[in-house]
């Protein structure tokens, strides 16, 4: 049994990150201010319990409990770890020509970089993600070694291959010599229903936990137009059937009104991006109870590339950013008003990992209360992901992943860029204030 009041220092974080998960902990922090990431109604001076990796209860006051550690956050801001559910953590575009990259990185590198862009991830407050698209052994191995404890990451829901006509989005040949080729350029193309249920079967055998389609056409993709509805209803529906049978959620990438309206209706659980949804579409996704990730932070982003370093991007692409990235946070003011529901997403890897947080702000410059913004990134993510028990809040019986940060987030959304403390499962990863990232 230890007792005693453990310093919030680096030292903490040092040696907790080398205990072993297994050892039996009791820990107590004082929270100067929570955020339960499910209550509107902060409050001050409280003591979340934690026994292992799971918080057990919730109480008022600084308590000390016999045999626990104390981890003294009373000068802080606490909230559940963060979650963002639109991630790719083996990509990142701007770094480098993205034409180069694609025949000069295989697989192994992909899964290298994705170990470096778990970490920072977590590192900045992100405690889970959902990966929305990456090749499905590569990403599923990542998960299988964040999971075991081997690589430092955020906790990992992930869809694979991203499934996509011929030509579409995620047919990442497009715009090559066709006697260019790689197992992952062309792995989650499928065209017609019959090889749309069997490619969801086959993502299902491999280990992913949802599917991902692309039933508009993309920004960061050469020749395909957002606007266009690229893949069938039938196709769509055989999809979402398949899927929900197998347990699995559909994530639906759509810019385009008619593929979000058709999506939407068709059932798929969220649409992601959702870039020229209109009136009718909010009342689609509405009456539904279709997810919204509105992605603001990758459409701000491919208007930066465009505008200077348009060089780095693929053919067609610098000319779809500027058509695209501008809307976005306007058509997102419009849905949160006719009341859509949002879960935080920022399409991670189309920017640099561990910048994430910037999504808050563009997220409250589109009229998001910042309440709102963090209810989106903690139990409406949750939500979304369907591991409410687990994650998403401050409350018994969640795993103790737990941020904190200088400042009150609620007067100013930013500080959330800030992360001073990062738990997850009750270990500490990270205590130490940080500076900002640059963007
Ligand atoms: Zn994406």
């Amino acid at each position: 049994m230890r007792t005693g009041r453990l310093a919030f220092t680096l030292a903490l974080a040092a040696a907790s990150s080398l205990c072993s998960p297994a050892m039996a902990r009791d820990v107590v922090i004082h929270a100067g201010k929570l955020i339960d990431g499910v209550s509107r109604q902060p409050r001050e001076r409280v003591s979340i319990i934690i026994k292992d990796d799971r918080i057990t209860g919730v109480e008022p006051g600084f308590v000390d409990k016999p045999g626990a550690d104390v981890v003294d956050l009373s000068g802080k801001t606490v909230l559940p770890g963060l979650i963002d559910t639109h991630v790719h953590l083996l990509l990142e575009l701007g770094k480098g020509s993205q034409v180069v990259n694609a025949v000069t990185k295989n697989a192994f590198d992909h899964v290298l970089d994705g170990t470096v862009n778990a970490r920072k991830t977590l590192m900045a407050g992100f405690t889970s993600v959902r990966d929305v698209g990456g090749y499905t052994p590569a990403i599923v191995a990542l998960k299988k070694a964040v999971a075991s404890g081997e690589i430092v990451g955020p906790r990992m829901w992930v869809a694979g291959s991203i499934i996509s006509p011929t030509g579409g989005h995620a047919d990442a040949s497009t715009g090559f010599d066709e006697a260019l080729s790689k197992p992952e350029w062309t792995e989650g193309i499928a065209d017609g229903p019959e090889e749309a249920i069997k490619s969801v079967r086959r993502h299902h055998r491999q280990g992913t936990d949802l599917i991902k389609i692309v039933p508009s056409g993309g920004v960061a993709s050469v020749g395909d137009d957002p606007q266009a509805q690229l893949m069938t209803d039938e196709e769509i529906k055989a999809v979402v059937d398949t899927a929900h049978t197998l347990h699995m959620k559909v994530a639906a990438h759509a810019h385009g009104t008619v593929a979000i309206e058709h999506a939407a209706k068709l059932g798929v659980d969220s649409i992601e991006h959702g870039s020229f949804a209109d009136a009718d579409g909010d009342k689609i996704m509405k009456a539904n109870g279709t997810w919204l990730v509105p992605t603001l932070t990758a459409g701000a982003s491919v208007v930066d590339y465009a505008k200077t370093h348009p060089e780095l991007l693929a053919p067609s692409v610098a000319a779809k950013a500027l058509a695209v990235g501008p809307i976005m946070q306007a058509n997102l003011a419009r849905a949160y008003k006719a009341g859509v529901k949002i879960a935080f997403g920022t399409d991670a890897g189309v920017f640099a990992h561990g910048t994430n947080a910037r999504e808050f702000e563009l997220l409250v410059g589109a009229g998001m209360t910042p309440m709102d913004a963090i209810l989106a990134a903690t139990s409406s993510a949750a939500a979304l992901i369907g591991d409410e028990a687990d994650i998403g809040s401050i409350q018994a019986g969640r795993y103790a992943d737990i941020i904190a940060v200088d400042g009150d987030p609620l007067q100013d959304i930013a500080t959330l860029r800030r992360m001073s403390f990062v738990m997850k499962g009750g270990e500490v990863v990270k205590a130490q204030p940080s500076p900002a990232p640059t963007r």
